[in-house]
């Protein structure tokens, strides 16, 4: 462990802030996507500096410390595959990783590859304004670096802005308040004490299970129920890990291509004993039950996978809804909460589907309520608890997993100016446009590690981080070898695939999840369906045609 990590901070010691600093690449974030695109940059021969807003690598694992928190891919998928003697010397020690195993893999990266050198922490870039004359972004924080290099890359994340309720006197509580993407790197100890959580997104239903277990009285205030699925998480056996390492380099082809998630999580059930449907129309309830058992009783998000017009077919989709509706009644013991854990709202698996531990049973819990906020609200947060509509919550503790501002938040809340000064934030006032959500016309040499237009959030995040790197790497040597300065994609190219990543989202049943993916989490905010749900296979081969066909839609200058 360097001393940096026994300090718990990235590598800002001794470095002075950057005043007019010239690079050929800039980077903004310190997560998997920064840390890749510095080493490969780094690799090409160019001079990169990143800025980190934490005080370490990590990003979404630097923040997102809340109690069960764990990643929803299994671990050995959602890796790097850039090192092939990473992949074998790095253990993982469970099914799907849990936070702090994340980030000491991210921290273990950043140390073997030397990356915390050229990493400036504690960091937060509010401007970068392309300066068209002499082609260079120039790129300000708020702490008062100044910096400027050719190329500029957002590796800013996806879901990186917290969104917190707009709701009656939150700042009147004087309780302890706590939010899960922002979480104490100390811990919290709930023990002995009354815990109030609103939301039940992904976060809150890993958090609840564990905050259960040590608060006196743990209320769940929820507005809407969520679709989850257990994980049936566990030790990794060390016999199955290193079978599956002898053949990485398949499951990483199988990942990237095989399936439309990039998730890959067929390693566990022999792909040719996971049983799938074309179609839950002609099935019967039991039929659909003896296929769905398979896939919740291995765990995993995979659970989506088994019947194949659930995306697309609302009737579908709804027999794979009842599906889940029954399992809950059968898991929570009173009928009444039980029903309310049921969504009714939008389809299943339009909305993330949340992967959990016990989520469901810790509500057979004497020490587990849920408020249902559908029928009583809240009518305001009080200095000692929630006020709703019906009753008076006393609580010595209040933890907020609302969600954030994705994919677009981290992005809109910089100052980005390309040429002639025009405004991102302009041209995404009706949504988010761009090439391939890699880049966007009018800023020029700017590109978006899993930027909107991509499949980013809808696959496993490792998988496009790593594609797209490689992208514009591939790119930035073809510029190299040309001669090139500037890369951009044509307006024309730019709005077809914006059309197309419309009409396939239209095609299926996404837009009716009323998501986070639509942003419709956010009041105000321009409801697109961001992601390409095409797959990580399919776009893989998009990108590749369009490299094929001399980077069609792009113009190089
Ligand atoms: P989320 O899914 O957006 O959930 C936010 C929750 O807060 C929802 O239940 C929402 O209810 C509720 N909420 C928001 N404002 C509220 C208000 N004013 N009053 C009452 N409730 C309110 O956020 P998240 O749980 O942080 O998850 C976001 C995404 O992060 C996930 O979908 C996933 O992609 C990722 N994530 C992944 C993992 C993993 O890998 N395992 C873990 C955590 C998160 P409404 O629905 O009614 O608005």
């Amino acid at each position: 462990m360097s001393d940096q990590q026994a300090q718990g901070k990235g590598s800002n010691q001794g470095y002075t802030t950057d005043q007019g600093a010239t690079f050929d690449a800039l980077v903004v974030g310190a997560g998997f996507a920064g840390l890749y695109m510095l080493h490969r940059l780094r690799a090409m021969g160019m001079r990169v500096r990143v800025y980190e807003a934490g005080d370490n690598v990590g990003g979404t694992w630097y923040w997102n410390r809340y109690p069960g928190a764990r990643c929803d891919a299994e671990s050995l998928a959602y890796s790097y595959s850039f090192s092939p003697e990473l992949e074998q010397e790095w253990q993982w020690s469970e099914r799907y990783a849990s936070q702090p195993e994340i980030l000491r893999y991210v921290e273990h990266v950043a140390d073997r590859f030397d990356l915390r050198r050229d990493i400036r922490f504690e960091r937060r870039v509010n401007h970068a304004h392309y300066d068209s004359q002499n082609q260079r972004w120039n790129l300000s924080t708020e702490q008062g670096d100044t910096a400027t290099a050719p190329i500029c890359i957002m590796a800013t994340g996806c879901l990186s802005v917290p969104q917190l309720p707009d709701i009656d006197g939150l700042d009147d509580f004087q309780g302890a308040r706590y939010q899960a993407s922002h979480w104490p790197h100390e811990g919290v100890d709930f023990s002995g004490l009354r815990v109030g959580v609103i939301g039940t997104g992904s976060s809150a239903i890993q958090a609840i299970p564990e905050i259960a277990k040590q608060a006196a009285q743990l209320t769940v205030l929820q507005r809407t129920p969520n679709f989850s699925v257990p994980a049936q998480n566990g030790p990794l056996d060390p016999e199955f890990a290193q079978a599956f390492k002898a053949n990485y380099r398949d499951h990483r082809r199988y990942h990237q291509r095989g399936l439309s998630s990039g998730f890959g999580d067929l390693e566990v059930v022999p792909r040719e004993r996971a049983p799938m449907a074309e179609s839950a129309l002609p099935l019967s309830k039991q039929e659909i039950a003896e296929i769905c058992d398979t896939y919740w009783n291995t765990g995993g998000a995979r659970f989506m996978g088994a019947i194949a017009d659930a995306f697309i077919n609302e009737e579908a989709n709804a027999k794979v809804a009842a599906y889940v509706h029954d399992k809950i009644h059968s898991i929570v013991q009173d009928g009444q909460t039980a029903a309310a854990l049921c969504p009714t709202d939008h389809p299943i698996g339009t909305k993330r589907i949340c992967v959990d531990t016990n989520y469901y049973a810790t509500y057979n819990r004497d020490n587990v309520r849920l408020v249902n906020l559908r029928q009583t609200p809240i009518e305001q947060i009080t200095a000692t608890g929630v006020q709703t509509s019906q009753e008076h919550i006393e609580l010595d503790a209040l933890v907020l997993a609302t969600g954030f501002d994705a994919m677009t938040g981290a992005l809109l809340r910089m100052d980005i100016q390309g040429v002639d000064g025009v405004r991102l934030a302009d041209q995404w006032q009706a949504g988010p446009v761009s090439y391939l959500g890699l880049m966007v016309s009018g800023f020029p040499n700017l590109f978006t590690v899993t930027g909107p237009g991509s499949p980013s959030v809808l696959s496993n995040m490792m998988v496009s981080i790593e594609q797209h790197v490689d992208f514009i790497c591939d790119c930035l040597e073809h510029m190299r070898d040309g001669q090139k300065t500037t890369v951009e994609p044509a307006a024309a190219a730019q709005a077809q695939w914006v059309e197309h990543v419309n009409e396939v989202a239209n095609a299926t049943l996404f837009p009716k999840g009323g998501s986070w993916y639509l942003g419709a989490n956010v009041e105000g905010k321009p409801q697109v369906f961001m992601p390409y749900a095409a797959g990580v296979g399919v776009y893989r081969e998009v990108c590749e045609d369009v490299v094929a066909d001399d980077y069609r839609g792009f113009q190089f200058g």
